[in-house]
């Protein structure tokens, strides 16, 4: 077994529609590696048949709040609403994004995206059920991998594709790197991340940085308002 050592400004853990997505928004900012323990496009998402849900109104009348009542009911009330707010306003964007990015989306007569009705989405807060999932076939979820990936290659993101990642290296409360299993090899490379723009950022509720986070020193934070707060990890060039 042999230990590498990589260097990147940034890593992301997951090539699945999360990953990529991240991918594509940090990569202009830094020297980038995604690290996936599947081939990207084998990720989970390529399973999504249905399609995606954004208030497009493209068949009837709709709107993100109906959307978002939808979303805070099905999750029986449990979800953050206001990550849910933001979820279901952006939704329509980032359909419109993915379109402009190729995605074949299925077509209306009129030539707009077509929605159809799926899970548990419907308009007027339950009214009746919505014609709000954007879809590509029976294939969305594939389709946004492939259009993802494609996107992620024309920006030169580096991909290491089939290692697992093993552990977080974090040290003094600061991520340092990470350690993964190069599966085809049995090689291990640690990556380091030095630089990382200048810091990591997390949005996150008051209450949970405090009961998770308690350790970590309080000039790290930015309270945002009263329920939110910024957390920002230095991440420092370390050298092994
Ligand atoms: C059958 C099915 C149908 C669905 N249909 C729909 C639908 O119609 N509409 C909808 O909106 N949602 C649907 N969903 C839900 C939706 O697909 C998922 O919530 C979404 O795709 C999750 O995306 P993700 O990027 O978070 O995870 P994934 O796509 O699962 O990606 C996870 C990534 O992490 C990597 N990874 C994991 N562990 C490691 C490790 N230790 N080291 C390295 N890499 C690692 C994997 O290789 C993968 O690349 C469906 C889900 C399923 C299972």
């Amino acid at each position: 077994m042999k230990v590498i050592k990589h260097s990147f400004d940034g890593v992301i853990v997951g090539a699945g529609g999360a990953g990529l997505r991240a991918a594509i928004e940090a990569a202009p900012h830094m020297k980038l590696a995604v690290i996936t323990k599947l081939y990207p496009t084998r990720s989970h998402t390529g399973a999504a048949q249905g399609g995606m849900s954004a208030a497009l109104a493209n068949v009837e009348e709709d709107n993100w709040n109906w959307h978002a009542f939808d979303t805070v009911k099905g999750s029986d009330y449990l979800a953050d609403q206001p990550a849910v707010d933001i979820l279901c306003k952006e939704a329509i964007d980032s359909v419109v994004e993915l379109e402009h990015w190729g995605l074949p989306f299925s077509r209306l007569e009129n030539g707009k995206i077509a929605q159809r009705r799926f899970g548990g989405h419907t308009v007027k807060e339950g009214e009746a059920p919505a014609f709000r999932a954007c879809y590509a076939a029976d294939r969305t979820g594939h389709m946004i991998l492939q259009t993802l990936y494609q996107k992620c290659v024309s920006m030169g993101v580096t991909f290491f594709d089939e290692f697992q990642v093993l552990d977080i290296k974090i040290d003094d409360g600061v991520c340092k790197g990470v350690i993964a299993y190069e599966i085809a090899t049995g090689d291990i490379p640690r990556m380091l991340i030095h630089s990382l723009v200048t810091v990591l950022e997390f949005y996150i509720k008051k209450e949970y940085l405090l009961k998770i986070w308690n350790f970590i020193n309080s000039t790290l934070l930015e309270y945002i308002d009263s329920e939110y707060c910024c957390l920002r990890l230095p991440v420092e060039k370390v050298v092994f």
